[in-house]
């Protein structure tokens, strides 16, 4: 098989990322994107390497019946979406199927309860959050999306996983950078001015924060701009400027300015309500995280009497809205805002028996049980990278009867509840729940019990 070859191929699964695989008949596994299980294709070979190849399609002969129209001018060319080709349902399945791949193939774990993954009640327009990059175009700036593990922009008017509030204040900032002749920020040179619109949407109370970030302090009449976005958007609560001078691939800088409003909004989930700010993590999903929440409250089975921890607690979202159930919640966070905004959150629902800690999760923790705290259930929530094996071993030593584990990373996952299982664990079962429809991400709780 060489480069530019054209091959038969049926699809017959899919790659975690959400690309298609198939084999030739001599053994060759070929990942082809934007294709279905079922698709009989004529692939062009694109890349060739000892036992697999990249193609791309080049014709379909027989396509799968999962198949549908797909309905976004950039599907296939921004990074985001991976599966608006085929239908909910077979997202659906896929996405369970790599949680169980996932387990068995890395976790080395068989016969594990994985069950249907919750659907999502909004497949378009469920996230409310956007990072948009700025960058010159003939007539000005523009917004758009990353392309595919690059950073070279897809411009686009709309995307359909976002609310179409946010196009307003796209066009409001489009307009305004290009009437006061005011830049784009240039990675490569290091010059410019815009460098991300950032906006999130608190969507129960329906407060919006519109953020900039530039390279430098603000933008020239910035007045103006503002003056624009209250008179065309009700809902605009607060505007920030971020700075970031940095020549780095991280979005946010560390010191924001309020340029008008409080700085932060606020949301409700599951009848709490919760401040956040600019550098504070929430989930982008919220009805789902409503799920995904009640879901892990359902696995810590909580009586009333119990030490709980929730570590990487973020804005204290999980623990807050189990904290009545439990007799003292510790929450553990890395980021100082979220910690500050956990602390008043408490606060404003009246919660006393909780406790926010600002520290790495695995000192943090080690710290606790030095100190003799004895929780009876533990929950993480770790970013992508999971557990640190240290952190396993000294939630192990605690010795919680139960761990919740939610996790937005199937195969680290997979990896710490095999470490899990070496320490006195036993995983009981995963809900896989779909926070982030079309595209390959997954989000999973999972409960643990003690042996
Ligand atoms: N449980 C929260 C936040 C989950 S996101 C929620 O559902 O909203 C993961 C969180 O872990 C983020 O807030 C991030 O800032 C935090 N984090 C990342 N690395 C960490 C570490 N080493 N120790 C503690 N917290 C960390």
């Amino acid at each position: 098989m060489k480069k530019n070859d054209i091959i038969k191929l049926k699809i017959t699964s899919m790659t975690a990322q959400g690309s298609g695989v198939g084999k030739t008949g001599d053994g060759i596994v070929i990942f082809v994107p934007y294709s279905a299980i079922g698709d009989e294709l004529e692939v062009r070979v694109l890349k060739v390497k000892k036992t697999y190849a990249y193609g791309k399609i080049e014709n379909i002969i027989n396509p799968s019946p999962d198949r549908i129209e797909n309905d976004c001018p950039a599907f296939g060319k921004c990074g985001g979406c991976v599966y608006r080709h085929i239908s909910y349902n077979s997202e659906k399945e896929i996405k369970r199927q790599r949680v169980v791949d996932a387990v068995e193939r890395i976790g080395g774990l068989k016969n594990v309860k994985i069950n249907e993954t919750v659907a999502n009640d909004r497949v378009n327009r469920y996230r409310n959050k956007a990072q948009l990059p700025c960058q010159a175009s003939t007539d000005g700036v523009d917004f758009g999306f990353y392309a595919n593990h690059s950073h070279r922009i897809v411009p686009a008017d709309d995307c359909l996983l976002q609310p179409e509030l946010f196009n307003k204040v796209t066009k409001i900032t489009r307009e305004f950078m290009n009437q006061t002749n005011q830049s784009a920020y240039n990675e490569k040179t290091g010059k410019g001015k815009l460098r991300h619109l950032y906006i999130r949407y608190a969507e129960k109370t329906e407060q919006l924060m519109v953020c900039y970030v530039v390279n430098g302090n603000g933008l020239k009449q910035e007045d103006i701009l503002i003056r624009t976005l209250k008179e065309n958007i009700p809902e605009l609560t607060t505007v920030i400027f971020n700075s970031n001078r940095e020549n780095t691939n991280v979005v946010l800088g560390s010191k924001n300015r309020t340029a008008y409003g409080k700085g932060y909004i606020e949301d409700i989930l599951r009848g709490k309500r919760f401040k956040i700010s600019p550098l504070s993590f929430y989930q982008v999903n919220r009805t789902q995280a409503e799920k995904l929440y009640t879901i892990a409250e359902n696995y810590a089975e909580l009586k009333g009497n119990e030490v709980l921890i929730d570590l990487y607690c973020g804005t204290g979202t999980i623990g807050l809205t189990m904290a009545d159930k439990c007799k003292k919640l510790i929450g553990v966070e890395i980021i100082e805002d979220a910690v500050e905004d956990a602390k008043y959150n408490a606060e404003i629902n009246g919660i006393k028996n909780a406790e926010f800690v600002c520290g790495d999760a695995k000192f943090a923790a080690e710290k606790l049980s030095r100190d003799g705290i004895k929780p009876d259930v533990i929950i993480v929530d770790p970013p992508r990278k999971g557990l640190d094996s240290e952190l396993i071993a000294t939630i192990a030593e605690m010795n919680p009867e139960r761990v919740v584990y939610v996790s937005c990373d199937s195969e680290t996952l997979a990896r710490d509840l095999k470490l899990f299982t070496e320490n006195n664990y036993s995983v009981k079962e995963i809900t896989p729940v779909d926070l982030f429809s079309r595209t390959p991400h997954i989000e999973n709780v999972c409960l643990l019990t003690v042996d």
